[in-house]
């Protein structure tokens, strides 16, 4: 009937209280474990399947360290290193450990040290809790962020910190020309030149806590904003930099158009803004253009500067017009305009249209001395010109002129000079005034 019963003398009290206790530690909701000296597991509850995926067979002669990720690993593998020196008791560690499946499982270590007969310590007993679900339901939010993730239309990746691509969505794999598989594992460095991106010097500025400004990278005929910023685990180590590439090409466009029209806009003010100041018939600085030119020079005056004003006045022209008709005046006007420009060739002389057929001259550092000069050649040039007109004793066109000088702002030397002008009619035209 029942089994022969080991030949040690346990009695049938002491059977059941063992049965008992196994059965107590292989369903406990707490996997509990022994390791040895070294670390290795020796003993390993049923609960592992439950907890790590892995069978107690599987588990037995591994270290906790095989279960967690690298980094992970070093950070408690030194964690551990301090508690075994001082051979005590410890609770409440938490770790991160990957499951057979592949998940990340957070557990709560607790464990007590073992000693041989001599009083060495032989190991550690202890239990782990899994503490997964205290920080929120991880797997949901993981397979909720993958999906995110692949779906984007944000070209993403991660870069660990030798180079290497571990991870790209959909959109970025598109856009380096290569399956998700494919890429991965592949350097960052050999798909993109570091004129565009400089993935060494990236991860040299992240290693020193610095941030890296976005920026426009050009590829493959598109425009995209490359956003590179540190990617760093629980607890602040540097793990690598993450990419985010977004498409702009269509907001450049339109920023270059936008560009290009305002340029255009700019160039058709300037020119409206010049036709505003230019006088349609000799296309000389009209007398909104005169105004303004006189006024800054005016004030621009300094020390012992001196301006020089010529009103100029084309003699008895009415009758030119009753002679020859307002065509042929007009074509006057604008052959005397041309005599002017030709007289006047200095930067800092103005010669403007100031009505009808009168014209104003503006002459910036200028004395009356050579303003009157000036004056003279004017009169004389125009009647060298020999422009016929029968309705005057003289028999061609002649200017009167008005000259008046300022020494500082203030002084109204277009009054002066139109009073020099009324003088120089008064006592026989074809002549100037000096104001
Ligand atoms: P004065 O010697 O006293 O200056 O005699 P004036 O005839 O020149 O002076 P007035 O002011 O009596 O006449 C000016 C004339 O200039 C009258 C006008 O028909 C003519 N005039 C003004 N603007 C223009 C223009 O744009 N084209 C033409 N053809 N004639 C003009
Ligand atoms: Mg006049
Ligand atoms: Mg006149």
């Amino acid at each position: 009937m029942s089994k022969p019963s080991p030949a040690t003398s346990s009695t049938e009290p002491e059977r059941l209280e063992v049965r008992r206790l196994r059965e107590i530690i292989a369903h406990n909701s707490d996997w509990i474990w022994e390791v040895d000296r070294e670390g290795r597991y020796t003993f390993c509850s049923e609960h592992s399947r439950h907890l790590l995926g892995y069978a107690p067979e599987q588990v037995l002669g591994r270290t906790p360290f095989d279960f967690m990720p690298a980094d992970e690993a070093a950070r408690v593998g030194a964690l551990f290193a301090g508690i075994i020196a001082e051979q005590r008791p410890f609770s409440g560690l938490i770790n991160r450990n990957l499951r057979a499946d592949g998940r990340l499982l957070m557990l709560e270590t607790s464990g007590v040290p073992l000693f041989d007969e001599q009083g060495a310590l032989s190991g550690y007993r202890g239990i782990d809790r899994d503490v997964t679900p205290a920080i929120g339901p991880l797997d949901r939010r993981e397979v909720q962020l993958e999906a995110l993730y692949a779906a984007a239309s944000v070209a993403l990746g991660l870069v660990d910190r030798q180079g290497n691509l571990v991870n790209v969505n959909n959109a970025l794999a598109q856009l380096l020309g290569g399956s998700v598989t494919a890429l991965v594992g592949q350097t960052l460095g050999s798909l993109i030149s570091p004129q565009q991106l400089d993935v060494v010097h990236c991860l040299g500025c992240l290693e020193r806590g610095e941030t890296l400004a976005d920026q426009v990278l050009d590829w493959q005929g598109r425009n995209y904003l490359l956003a590179v910023k540190a990617a760093r685990d629980l607890d602040g180590q540097l793990l690598g930099m993450t990419l985010a590439m977004s498409d702009i090409t269509e907001h450049c466009q339109m920023r270059q158009a936008l560009a290009a029209s305002n340029a255009q806009l700019a160039l058709a003010n300037a020119q409206l803004r010049e036709l505003a100041e230019q006088d349609a018939l000799t296309g000389l600085p009209n007398r909104r253009r005169f105004d303004e030119v006189l006024q800054r020079a005016l004030a621009a005056m300094a020390g012992d500067d001196s301006l020089s004003l010529l009103m100029v006045d084309v003699d008895h022209f009415k009758a030119y017009n009753d002679c020859y008709g307002h065509q042929r005046g007009d074509e006057c006007l604008r052959l005397l305009a041309r005599l002017f420009r030709e007289v006047l060739r200095r930067p800092n002389d103005t010669v403007c249209r100031y009505g009808g057929e009168e014209f104003a001259i503006i002459l910036e550092h200028t004395g009356c001395v050579d303003a009157a000069q000036i004056a003279e050649r004017l009169c004389a040039r125009v009647v060298a010109e020999h422009i016929e007109h029968r309705g005057v004793a003289l028999g061609r066109v002649t200017l009167s002129i008005g000259v008046a000088s300022a020494r500082r702002a203030g002084q109204d030397v277009l009054y002066l000079a139109d009073q020099a002008l009324y003088r120089a009619k008064e006592s026989g035209r074809n002549g100037y005034c000096l104001s």
